[in-house]
């Protein structure tokens, strides 16, 4: 395979190639004309990234191991290899629930991941004329004043004071990393700009290449214990967040953030519409009656309340000229694709 001379529409390295997010965002590159090396943690793992494309899309992806960004230099293979890139796509940074060491675990990765790939990018990629990066809702939201509409010029109040407490060390290291990012375009001034994408809580399709229902990405294991008949009898409370979006709306969002010249120097709130529990549970029942044994009772209380913080997504409308998808689409799919994977997962007796 040859990327040293590009595709019609140049070559994009996508960082965590093997992610949920990342499939769908290699997916949207492949089918708009581009040319993709992902970055995968071992050549197993990238070798499952392109053999699970379709072949139309397979003979323009490739892959590249890095094994764990947190490690200086991590990317200087990516960069050195003969491939000139365009564009870099960077969305590998922690997303699991699984805290043991939240600096080690959470910010190294994050933060040290973010620095890492922009001065590889600075240091051997002059062709790169654009970097975009996933940030996260996390980054944006103040849990503990909420404004009352959230948009892309609000930022969450995290510093490094407040990994003291492990549940915040996803919301510290997204806040950090992406504060880093800008502080690196302020300081070094590269010739590449930069634009932030800052979804919030994603659903969609799972990734064709999922090993199990156990590898699942973290914000879609609700709808999977649905689906398994863990909130039968206990809903959980939905919050703290209440905002959703697709992942193939996320995917678009950063296809254009490499596309949209304007969209250089921006970060762009990614949100589709609130969710709850009782929202997602109503669209299973709806869609798919035959979980209606495994689902909490039609009667439940939906936690939903007219106090829940709301929301602005003008920007990525009229820059990235988003149209979002449906919680109602988003569940449907979302259950569709993990039911490709596990059609046994609706048999009361095998699911549970
Ligand atoms: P996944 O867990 O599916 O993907 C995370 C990816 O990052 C994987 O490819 C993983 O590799 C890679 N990764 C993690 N740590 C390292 C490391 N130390 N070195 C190399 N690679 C690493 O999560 P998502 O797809 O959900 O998340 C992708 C991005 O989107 C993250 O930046 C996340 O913060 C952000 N995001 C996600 C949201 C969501 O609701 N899902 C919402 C907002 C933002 P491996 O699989 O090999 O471990």
């Amino acid at each position: 395979m040859n990327y040293s001379n590009g595709a019609a529409k140049g070559v994009v390295l996508v960082t965590g190639g093997s992610g949920f997010i990342a499939s769908h965002i290699i997916d949207s590159l492949l089918d708009d004309g581009f040319k993709v090396v992902a970055t995968a943690r071992s050549n197993e793992k990238g070798r499952i990234i392109v053999e699970s494309a379709t072949p139309a899309r397979r003979s323009n992806l490739s892959y590249v191991v890095v094994r764990d960004v947190a490690e200086e230099n991590a990317f200087d293979t990516a960069f050195t290899q003969e491939i000139t890139f365009d564009y870099v796509v960077h969305t590998a940074s922690p997303y699991h629930l699984n805290v043991q060491d939240p600096v080690e675990d959470f910010l190294d990765p994050a933060i040290k991941g973010t620095t890492g790939i922009l001065k590889s990018v600075l240091t051997y990629a002059p062709t790169v004329k654009r970097v975009a990066i996933t940030s996260s809702s996390a980054a944006i939201i103040n849990p503990l004043n909420h404004a009352k509409v959230y948009d892309e010029t609000c930022w969450a109040p995290w510093t490094l004071e407040d990994v003291k407490d492990p549940n915040k060390a996803y919301v510290v290291s997204k806040t950090l990393s992406e504060k880093a990012a800008w502080a690196f375009i302020e300081t070094e001034k590269p010739n590449f700009d930069l634009v932030v994408i800052n979804c919030t809580y994603t659903f969609g399709p799972v990734q064709r290449n999922l090993p199990s229902l156990e590898g699942m990405n973290a914000s879609n294991h609700r709808i999977r214990d649905m689906l398994q008949g863990k909130m039968k009898e206990d809903m959980p409370s939905t919050a703290p967040v209440f905002t959703f979006v697709d992942v193939r709306d996320v995917a678009r969002a950063h296809l254009r953030a490499i596309t949209v010249p304007e969209a250089g120097g921006n970060r762009f709130y990614i949100v589709g519409g609130h969710f709850s529990n009782k929202r997602i549970v109503d669209s299973i029942r709806k869609w798919y009656p035959k979980f209606e044994g495994l689902l909490p009772p039609e009667n439940a209380p939906d936690d939903f309340s007219d106090g829940v913080y709301t929301f602005n997504n003008s920007k990525s409308v009229k820059v990235l000229g988003l149209e979002y998808t449906s919680l109602e689409k988003s569940v449907k799919d979302t259950v569709e694709s993990i039911l490709d994977l596990r059609p046994d997962i609706g048999n009361l007796k095998k699911a549970i």
